[in-house]
């Protein structure tokens, strides 16, 4: 089976751009409203010659709990079937609870993570992707999932744990 690469974090941070924008096609539906993306799940990715399984956790609507509960319940899921983790925040609006509450997860699941700090669409915004590293989950990876802007250093460095 192809290794596993999951995207985990919360609705609006642009988890379906980057799928998008790693598998060179527009397959993940991205959504201005968080939490109602209908996509589907699961894709077929490449880079450098190497072949993965990219699951999108946003394709799971939010329940009646609601937001929280739900992307808890998704980044669990994903995490599991995972070999790695992309977590991404959106480094705009900086580290929320919700965010502390994934790190727990990704922290007592032992694998391998990478902090992605999102929508750092130019060098002005590098600071606000270095603040992430209070999550304490290390160096965060500033990319634009919309601009490419950092995706390509970042997948390099993905492949080297897969
Ligand atoms: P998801 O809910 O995590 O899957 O987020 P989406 O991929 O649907 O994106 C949510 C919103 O953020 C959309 O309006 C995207 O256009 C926007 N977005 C995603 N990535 C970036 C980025 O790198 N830079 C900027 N400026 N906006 C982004
Ligand atoms: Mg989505």
């Amino acid at each position: 089976a192809l290794p596993v690469v999951a995207i985990v974090g919360r609705p609006n941070v642009g988890k379906s751009a980057l799928v998008n924008r790693i598998l060179g096609r527009r397959e993940a539906v991205v959504e201005d409203t968080p939490g109602v993306t209908r996509d589907r799940v699961s894709y077929k990715g490449e880079w450098n010659d190497r072949r993965f399984t990219l699951v999108d956790t946003g394709g799971w609507e939010p329940d009646a709990k609601g937001i929280d509960a739900s992307v808890a319940a998704q980044a669990e899921v994903a995490i599991d079937l995972s070999d790695v983790v992309l977590f991404v925040v959106d480094s705009r609006v900086g580290a929320t609870s919700t965010d502390e509450q994934v790190v727990r997860m990704l922290r007592k699941s032992g694998k391998p993570v990478f902090l992605l700090a999102n929508k750092v669409d130019d060098a002005r915004q590098e600071p606000e992707a270095a603040a992430l590293w209070s999550l304490g989950l290390g160096e965060p990876y500033p990319v634009s999932a919309l601009h490419g802007r950092g995706v390509a250093d970042m997948l390099d460095a993905v492949l080297k744990k897969l």
